[in-house]
């Protein structure tokens, strides 16, 4: 029995299909997601998700949201997910570079503060995700 998985954003929808595996960046760590998983409603940080389908894998990168797991259906309602060779690299390194600069004079406003570090984060996921296609994983 296969997994349902759709991939969402507020412009798109960027996967959708059957699945042998799925693993997500939860709040709380990474979360494996097999065919017949109990019912989950989580959130999710900025990070990597892998779909393993057909012995193949497909690297996306997240930038945080929510997972609904239910009746082996896991919905993906992403802030933003890239697949790795959708990535803009040298966007995201001039993300990272910007964010850095200015993660040196921190502002003092808490919700600055976090969307900064949260900027940063979406910058070296896609970094880190990207490089997955230049080792040659993907398919
Ligand atoms: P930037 O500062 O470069 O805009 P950001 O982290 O602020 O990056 P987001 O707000 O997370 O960008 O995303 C805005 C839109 O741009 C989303 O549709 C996202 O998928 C896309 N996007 C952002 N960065 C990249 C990238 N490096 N490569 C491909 N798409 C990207």
């Amino acid at each position: 029995m296969p997994l349902h998985l759709e991939i969402v954003t507020s412009d798109a929808t960027v996967f959708s299909g059957e699945v042998d595996m799925v693993t997500v960046p939860g709040a709380g760590g990474v979360m494996g997601i097999l065919p017949r998983h109990a019912p989950v409603l989580s959130t999710l940080k900025p990070g990597e998700l892998t779909v393993k389908v057909g012995g193949d894998e497909l690297q996306f990168a997240i930038g945080g949201g929510f997972v609904d797991i239910n009746n082996s259906k896991v919905i993906i309602l992403a802030d933003s997910a890239e697949r790795s060779e959708d990535i803009d690299v040298s966007r995201a390194e001039t993300a990272r570079l910007r964010a850095e600069e200015l993660l040196k004079n921190p502002p003092p406003n808490k919700e600055e503060l976090f969307k900064l570090e949260n900027a940063l984060k979406r910058s070296q996921v896609r970094l880190h995700v990207a490089g997955h296609r230049r080792r040659g994983n993907r398919i």
